[in-house]
């Protein structure tokens, strides 16, 4: 599809949530602890519902975009958020203070992507300086949990440099018990006080999955695991709408968002607290802007 509107912020023309909005309800592996067992490939639970919306992912244009609510389970994790400014780019802290709060990290991670964009990166915390402060330890402010595609580079899609992101990439950002143990190092450890999860357009784990959906043939060997992880947002996707890869793509991130603090209690408690948060977004090829789609905690998209 070859389109001229320009990219824009979808969330602020979000037209009235008409999708289920409650999720921990849904989710099927609601008892806590790891239960990441793949599920039985003629049997795959649903995960989240998935959040109304229409991407067009080729081109990197929203099309009618409805984000989802934010999530409303009734559990701390959407506890009130007090008559807080909102939070927009300025926030971010100057060059050199690290960013000590999900807002803050949110908004780093938006201004970084916004210099990429650009073409205007500032390559921050490259110098020899940094690369020296850092055999002291490392406190990177946000973790990128992401799909492992060459197309996208956290540091570079951020514009962040050396000890800023903990990444952690796997196949179409899948969780298992090692990735999620990875990431759990970050916020326990190093309380890192932000979690994004990056999907992006033309994702071929998700895409192996629609084609193993359609056909009935799952791959085999270790790829299966992929595929068994990626099944639920794709059923998701399929039961309520037309289940493009587009639509898999951005549900199979939802999910992960709203996954993540169920696997985890680590990340669960820290939710609670407002000391962490997290936010799914999909990076467009075509214009290298990542557009927000779902976030859990006390700041705002
Ligand atoms: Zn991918």
């Amino acid at each position: 599809m070859t389109t001229t509107t320009p990219f824009h912020d979808a969330t602020a023309d979000a037209a009235p949530q008409t999708q289920p909005t409650t999720v921990v309800e849904q989710q099927p592996t609601a008892t806590p602890g790891l239960d990441l067992t793949p599920a039985p490939p003629a049997t795959y639970p649903v995960a989240v519902p998935a959040p109304a919306r229409a991407l067009d992912l080729t081109s990197g244009v929203p099309v009618a975009y409805q984000p989802p609510v934010a999530h409303q389970a009734p559990v701390a994790h959407q506890a009130p958020v007090a008559p807080a400014p909102v939070v927009a780019p300025s926030v971010a802290p100057g060059p050199g203070r690290r960013p000590r709060t999900p807002a803050e990290a949110y908004a780093a991670l938006l201004e970084g992507n916004s210099r990429f964009t650009g073409n205007a990166p500032h390559y921050p915390n490259h110098h020899t300086a940094r690369r020296d402060a850092l055999t002291q330890g490392q406190e990177p402010f946000a973790v990128v949990f992401s799909c492992a595609d060459s197309r996208v580079p956290p540091e570079l899609v951020f514009d962040r440099g050396l000890g800023d992101l903990f990444v952690v990439r796997t196949a179409g950002h899948v969780i298992g018990p090692t990735s999620l143990g990875t990431i759990d190092y970050a916020v326990e450890n190093l309380d890192t006080p932000l979690i994004a999860v990056v999907g992006h357009a033309s994702c071929g784990a998700v895409a192996a999955t629609v084609g193993a959906h359609e056909t009935g043939r799952l791959p085999d060997g270790n790829i299966r695991a992929l595929v068994d992880r990626v099944m639920p947002s794709v059923t998701t996707a399929k039961a309520e709408g037309d289940g493009t890869l587009d639509e898999c793509i951005v549900q199979h991130v939802h999910a992960t968002v709203h996954q993540l603090p169920v696997v985890s209690p680590a990340i669960a408690q820290r939710l609670d607290a407002g000391t962490l948060g997290v936010v799914g977004m999909v990076y467009h090829l075509s214009n290298g802007r990542t557009e927000v789609i779902s976030h859990l905690g006390d700041f705002r998209i």
